[in-house]
């Protein structure tokens, strides 16, 4: 790989055609998104993202502005909502419009109002300076060709004292449960996508672009390179998903 190329999933593309191609992926799952969910992950994904906004731990009292980047179908932002305050405003973004109308359709009464819907890239935020207090990415980050940049964007955008929560998919670290996880994702999932979305193709790519997403560890250091400190990770599920924590001091 050089600078001016990424990975699609196992293949390496020219860097500006990566977002098209993760594009037209979310653009061809996004109504079965949802379902698939609870299908590959037997429901846990909700488990991650409730362990995720404990994690961010948004105050009841005091007015909280967060951003969920590549929100996608809003999961991650009405939890926080939720959790939150009367005062907790949360804004989803995401680059794909198919994902976001997902997402507004399923927003409840009670999130009108404190919920707002920004098609944008992770890579360029169209926000000023210090504008929130917390900001998470869920499943998001191994899908953007320039992660450091997006890192660069989130920490500009927290407040000094805000919050920064990655979710993504790391890797089973249990001898033997790794193997049949291996089996699992490779052939099932795959699969499982073709019998639900008709599209086995944009669930091959999902699966193969975990195992090309750095560890945790080196992951890590490009949060504290991005200018986070404090930055921890913890490992959920034997390592399938890791939460990724840092501050802006
Ligand atoms: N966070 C949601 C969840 O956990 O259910 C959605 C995760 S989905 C696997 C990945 C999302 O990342 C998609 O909605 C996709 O459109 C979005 N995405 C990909 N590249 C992006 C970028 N450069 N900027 C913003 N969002 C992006």
């Amino acid at each position: 790989m050089t600078d001016e190329t990424t990975h699609f999933g196992f293949r390496t593309v020219p860097l500006g055609a990566k977002q098209g191609e993760v594009d037209a992926v979310f653009r061809s799952v996004a109504r079965r998104y949802d379902l698939m969910n609870d299908l590959m992950s037997g429901g846990l994904h909700r488990v991650w993202k409730s362990a995720l906004v404990t994690a961010l731990r948004p105050p009841r009292t005091r007015p909280f502005r967060h951003l969920d980047v590549a929100g996608g179908t809003g999961d991650v932002a009405f939890r926080v909502l939720d959790a939150g305050g009367p005062a907790t405003e949360v804004t989803v973004l995401d680059i794909n419009g198919s994902m976001l109308q997902v997402g507004r359709e399923r927003a409840r009464p009670e999130h009108r109002g404190r919920i707002g819907f920004v098609e944008a890239n992770a890579e360029s935020l169209p926000f000023g300076e210090r504008a929130y207090d917390g900001y998470t990415i869920a499943f998001g980050i191994r899908n953007v060709p320039r992660i450091a940049a997006a890192l660069g964007e989130a920490h500009r955008v927290l407040r000094p004292g805000g919050r920064f929560l990655c979710l993504e998919f790391s890797r089973v670290d249990v001898p033997g449960i790794d193997a049949l996880y291996e089996a699992y994702s490779f052939q099932a999932i795959p699969r499982l996508g073709q019998a639900v979305t008709g599209d086995a193709e944009s669930y091959r790519y999902l699966v193969e672009s975990i195992r090309r997403f750095p560890t945790p560890a080196a992951f890590a250091r490009m949060i504290e390179e991005a200018g986070f400190r404090r930055v921890t990770h913890r490992p959920l599920t034997m390592g399938v998903v890791t939460i990724h924590s840092g501050w802006k001091i």
